[in-house]
C-alpha cells in the first residue's frame, strides 16, 4: 500500500488486544492509559530477522492483560527479534522488563534515555520528594504544593517499578524489512534523546511523542536538570523537520492518529511556543515574575499535582529559553528564582 492510498483508507483506532497491520511491514496497537492522554500507540515492524516491537505501555495489570492477548494473537511461526524503546517516559518503557522476560528478547534504547531512566528510578522516595520540593520552592509555588511534593514519593518509579538490562544504540542502528529500511534519529525536546524511525523512500515517520497531531507535546525541564534550554533544542528539532520532510510524509505518533504533512505540524508547534514566549517576554518587560506567576500566565488554573508538575516544568523550559537567548535576566531572592528585565 502506498501513502496516497492510505489517504483514501479510513484509519480506525486499532485493538488493544492484537496488532493491526497498517502499512506493508508496520503494525499498530493501542494500549489504555489511566490519565487524560487516554492511550499510547505501540508499533511492531516485521523485519527480515523477525518482529521488532517498539514501546510497551505502563507497568500495570491492564497493560499486562493486553500484552498477554497480543502475544497470544501473534501468527504461529512469527519470531520476535527485539524490543525497542523510544524514550524513558513510563507509558513507553514501563513494561519492558515483563516483555523482555516473557518473549526472551533483548531491549534497546538511546543511551541518554537509558541514563535518564536509571538516574530517576534509583532515587528513593525521600530523595525524589526532597529534590522536587526544593525545586518547587525555587519556582515560588505555595507552601502546600512544596509540602505535597515532599511526600509524593518517586511517582516515576511507581509507574515502571523496574527496568531490564537495556542496550544503548547509536545512529548506525537500522531495521531492514522486505519493503524497505527504517533508519533512526535521536532528538531532544520532549525527552533528552528520543528515538524515532523513518523510511526515507516510502516517506513514513514514526515520531512517537515529538510531533503529536493535536496536543502540543510536553516540553519540560527535568527536575534534576532544571536550567537546561530544552525548548531551544526542541525548536531546533521542529526547524529540522521543516527542512527535511515534506507534505507527502505520513506520520505515526505515540498518541492519537496518524496524519500527513509533518512540516505543517512543525510550523504550527513553532507558532504555539513563540506565542507563549512572547507573552512571557512582554510580561517580564513590565514586571519581574517568578516561575509560578509565569505558569499562571501560560496555563491558568491547575487541577491536580500531576498537571502542576507538567505545567511548572514546561513554564521553566520557556523561561530558560528567554534567559539563554539573553532576552531576560534572572536573580535569586530568598532561594526563589526571579526573572526580570
Ligand atoms: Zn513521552
Amino acid at each position: 500500500m502506498k501513502n496516497k492510498d492510505l489517504k483514501e483508507y479510513k484509519i480506525k483506532p486499532p485493538s488493544k488486544y492484537k496488532f493491526t497491520k497498517i502499512i506493508d511491514d508496520l503494525y499498530w496497537a493501542r494500549l489504555p492509559l489511566p490519565f487524560r492522554l487516554d492511550h499510547v500507540n505501540i508499533f511492531a515492524i516485521r523485519s527480515v530477522e523477525g518482529l521488532v516491537i517498539v514501546d510497551t505501555g505502563l507497568n500495570n495489570f491492564e497493560t499486562m492483560t493486553c500484552w498477554n492477548s497480543i502475544i497470544k494473537n501473534f501468527e504461529k511461526k512469527i519470531k520476535v527479534s527485539k524490543l525497542l524503546i523510544s524514550h524513558h517516559h513510563p507509558d513507553h518503557i514501563g513494561l519492558s522488563k515483563f516483555l523482555s522476560e516473557k518473549l526472551n528478547i533483548k531491549v534497546y534504547a538511546p543511551k541518554n534515555e537509558i541514563l535518564r531512566a536509571e538516574k530517576i528510578i534509583n532515587l528513593s522516595d525521600k530523595e525524589y520528594g526532597q529534590m522536587l520540593s526544593n525545586k518547587y520552592e525555587e519556582f515560588g509555588l505555595a507552601r502546600k504544593a512544596v509540602l505535597n511534593a515532599k511526600t509524593r514519593g518517586n511517582f516515576y518509579r511507581s509507574m515502571i517499578k523496574e527496568t531490564p538490562f537495556i542496550k544503548g544504540i547509536d545512529r548506525s542502528f537500522f531495521i531492514e524489512t522486505e519493503y524497505g529500511k527504517w533508519n533512526v534519529r535521536f532528538d531532544t525536546g520532549h525527552s533528552p534523546s528520543q528515538l524515532s524511525l523513518y523510511d526515507e523512500v516510502r516517506k513514513i515517520y514514526l515520531c512517537f511523542d515529538f510531533l503529536l497531531p493535536r496536543i502540543s507535546p510536553n516540553i519540560s525541564v527535568g527536575i534534576e536538570d532544571s536550567e537546561n534550554n530544552i525548548l531551544g533544542k526542541y525548536i531546533n528539532y521542529l526547524e529540522n523537520v521543516k527542512n527535511n520532510f515534506d507534505e507527502e510524509w505520513i506520520v505515526f505518533p505515540g498518541h492519537e492518529f496518524p496524519y500527513f504533512d509533518p512540516v505543517k505540524r512543525a510550523s504550527s508547534l513553532i507558532n504555539h511556543h513563540e506565542n507563549r514566549l512572547d507573552l512571557l517576554y512582554k510580561s517580564i518587560k513590565i514586571k519581574s515574575i517568578n516561575v509560578k506567576t509565569a505558569m499562571d500566565l501560560l496555563f491558568g488554573s491547575i487541577k491536580n499535582d500531576h498537571d502542576l508538575f507538567f505545567a511548572i516544568c514546561e513554564t521553566k523550559a520557556h523561561l530558560n529559553l528567554l534567559l539563554n537567548y539573553k532576552k531576560i535576566n534572572m536573580k535569586k531572592i530568598n532561594n526563589q528564582i526571579i526573572y526580570c528585565n
